[in-house]
């Protein structure tokens, strides 16, 4: 007998018919012997359309209250299933984070889980019920409801089965698996059967929200066998592991891409030391995160220096860098929220020479602008204007071979 973790996500949940589907896979695999504990996230769409709630009530919403009321969307998920599994003679129960007690830090909107207290969950699954917990969710040391990040819903369950030691995390989704790249983007792309922790890391961590980031890092940390699969057909769907994968002579994993940022440049900088912490201490201290940055020197003692944020951080970025120019007497601040950041990934990457160049030239022949380049072992990303999206991201895809056989 097994004890498997199953999330599953919004789309997977998106209407009655939909949750009723997830009601029979549970009970099949009830039925088979092993122990369940299900995740869900709300229905899709329901998030946004609670965030857009807030907005008409303050601008940016408080954080705590957003989160109390974000974090509703699930709780309804999670006992519409109970209901339906109960109905049809599967003994259920739903639990929201605060009754699991799913202990998370206060950083409202994006709080990190510290501890989660099995017992409630143990003994229904000793009694032999289905476990339904809400995801995205936890509580604070003050009782404060908290939100675990867009797509937290995989880090609870990630969470969970490393908290229950579970045998297994299936992630269902509205795909069958992690493909080379967004098969939204590229319809030629390919199902990969592995992927390793340190691949699906890197893909996360540069857009590719198939797994919330934060769930890749607790499964790589506390070893929980993950697996991403479709809630819409039947198939193996993707393993994440340590091995790498059998197909040595794959230089590149896959292809991601982040639509999320923007770009911001100084120019005319006295090049003296200290600069860099001049212009991104402010930045920082405005909590404002900043991903990619690239210095040039000029022939004439001064510098420019560029850098990328968050979309959404765009605006106050840019009010503090003005500040900054004239502080510094810097020449002028440009900004540009139409660029989007193309990366590709793969531990084949570290044993061979020649992927940038294959990368850039690639890029060149279709005539793409590279604005910002930005390596590491296994990652090479370049920032390009945005309405290059498909077009890189394609003739990448082709470039590397990745396409389906
Ligand atoms: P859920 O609501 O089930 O959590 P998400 O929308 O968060 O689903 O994640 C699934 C989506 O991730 C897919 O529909 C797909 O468009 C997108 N995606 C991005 N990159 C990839 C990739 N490399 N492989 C598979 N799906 C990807
Ligand atoms: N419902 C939350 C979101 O839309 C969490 C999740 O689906 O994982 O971000
Ligand atoms: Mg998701």
């Amino acid at each position: 007998m097994a004890l498997y973790v199953y999330k599953f996500g919004g789309t997977s949940v998106g209407s009655i018919e939909r949750i009723k589907a997830v009601a029979e896979r549970v009970k099949k695999v009830r039925e088979a012997g092993d122990d369940l504990v299900v995740v869900l996230s709300a229905m899709s769409g329901e998030t946004n359309r609670l965030i857009g709630l807030a907005k008409e009530m303050q601008a940016e919403p408080n954080e705590r209250e957003l989160d109390a009321m974000i974090s509703t969307g699930e709780q309804v998920t999670v006992a519409l299933l109970s209901m339906r599994l109960n109905e049809i003679g599967c003994p259920a129960c739903s639990y929201t984070g605060t009754q699991v007690r799913i202990l998370t830090d206060s950083s409202f909107t994006k709080a990190r889980i510290k501890e989660i207290d099995d017992t409630r969950i143990r003994t229904d699954l000793t009694e032999g019920k289905v476990v339904v917990v809400a995801g995205f969710q936890g509580v604070d040391e003050d009782g404060n409801i908290t939100t675990l990040g867009r797509g937290g819903s995989d880090t609870t369950a990630v969470a969970l089965a490393a908290a229950l030691k579970a045998d297994e995390c299936h992630i269902y989704t509205d795909v069958d698996g992690v493909y080379t790249t967004d098969p939204r983007v590229e319809p030629k792309a390919r199902r990969l059967d592995r992927i390793t922790f340190e691949e699906m890391l890197e893909m996360a961590s540069l857009g590719s929200k198939v797994l919330q980031i934060r769930s890749v890092e607790f499964a790589g940390k506390y070893n929980v066998a993950l697996r991403v699969l479709s809630s819409f057909a039947e198939g193996n769907g993707t393993l994440i592991t340590y091995e790498e994968s059998q197909m040595e002579s794959a230089l590149i994993s896959g292809i991601a891409f982040n639509r999320d940022e923007a770009k911001l440049t100084i120019t005319g900088v006295p090049d003296l030391p200290g600069i860099a912490y001049k212009i991104l201490g402010p930045i920082a201290d405005a909590n404002i995160e900043v991903d990619m940055i690239v210095q040039n020197i000029a022939a004439d003692a001064t510098t420019d220096f560029t850098f990328t944020v968050h979309r959404n951080d765009f605006l106050r970025a840019k009010t503090i860098l003005d500040a900054i120019c004239a502080d510094l007497g810097a020449r002028k601040v440009s900004a540009d929220n139409n660029i989007v950041k193309v990366s590709i990934v793969g531990v084949g990457m570290r044993s061979h020479a020649g992927i940038a160049s294959t990368m850039f030239k690639t890029l060149a022949n279709e005539g793409i602008n590279i604005q910002m380049i930005a390596t590491s072992e296994i990652k090479i990303s370049v920032v390009v204007d945005e309405k290059y999206l498909e077009l890189a991201v394609r003739s990448l895809h082709s470039a590397f071979g990745l396409e389906q056989a």
